[in-house]
């Protein structure tokens, strides 16, 4: 694994952990949230689609084609996926993705 591979992976998985504990306080299920956790008011809808992209990102770098563009396949780039890591797509094709809302 790359350094930016582990690098991602434990920010992925914190990330991952915090969006579950929001996703369980959001929807009113038994969350176990410590005293001093104050979990931000989003969305259910908003928390449960973040916690999809990062189980992609998640997956992508255990697949090994993590850092690279889903549109394009050229590199992400090391800002990039250190600003964002759980990104899709490079600079170029973020901006015009048919897909993105
Ligand atoms: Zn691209």
């Amino acid at each position: 694994m790359s350094r930016i591979e582990s690098e991602a992976r434990s920010l992925l998985l914190d990330r991952r952990e915090a969006l579950c504990r929001a996703h369980a306080v959001g929807s009113g299920g038994q969350g176990f949230v410590p005293d001093d956790v104050v979990p931000e008011p989003v969305a259910v809808g908003q928390v449960a689609r973040e916690l999809a992209e990062v189980d992609a990102a998640l997956h992508r770098i255990a697949a090994g084609s993590y850092g690279t563009c889903s549109a394009c396949g050229g590199p992400l780039g090391l800002q990039r996926l250190r600003a964002i890591p759980e990104a899709r797509f490079c600079l170029g094709c973020s901006g015009h993705r048919p897909e993105d809302d």
